[in-house]
């Protein structure tokens, strides 16, 4: 059956048996999990970066930022939860469906590059901590 509407609920670690109608959220692990909402009985994994979903709970209602595209899975259905309610997209054509996909990608490759810059921006500074340590250790010792 499709799902009209969604809850949210906060969940630490995945539970054995996903109810329908529920978004899980785990921000410790930075996860969601629910049921596809056409029905299928598949369960949607989505990752909650800012390259990836982006989940808005105010009270009751849950909001999930952009839209969710299962096109990975037989159904390939395409929707989006605001304000608790599931609103479906129109059928993408497969030439949509790999425009969308190449963006995500693009986008997540973006994040990850700006990660990892952050990363080495860190590791930059750890090594000139390093060097200066050296040059006084050498000034002490001469
Ligand atoms: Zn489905």
């Amino acid at each position: 059956m499709k799902q009209s509407l969604m809850r949210p609920e906060f969940i630490e670690l995945a539970p054995p048996v996903l109810e329908s109608g529920v978004l899980y959220i785990s921000q410790k692990y930075r996860t969601s999990l629910h049921k596809c909402c056409c029905g299928c009985g598949e369960t949607v994994v989505l990752q909650l970066t800012p390259a990836h979903w982006q989940v808005e709970v105010h009270g009751s209602k849950v909001s999930l930022h952009p839209s969710v595209g299962n096109w990975g899975m037989r159904c390939q259905s395409h929707y989006w939860i605001k304000n608790s309610k599931v609103v479906w997209a129109k059928q993408m054509s497969p030439s949509q469906i790999a425009a969308v996909r190449e963006r995500d990608k693009h986008d997540q490759a973006i994040y990850l590059a700006r990660v990892n810059a952050s990363k080495s921006q860190n590791s930059g500074y750890l090594n000139m901590l390093w060097d200066l340590l050296k040059k006084l250790g050498r000034r002490l010792m001469g």
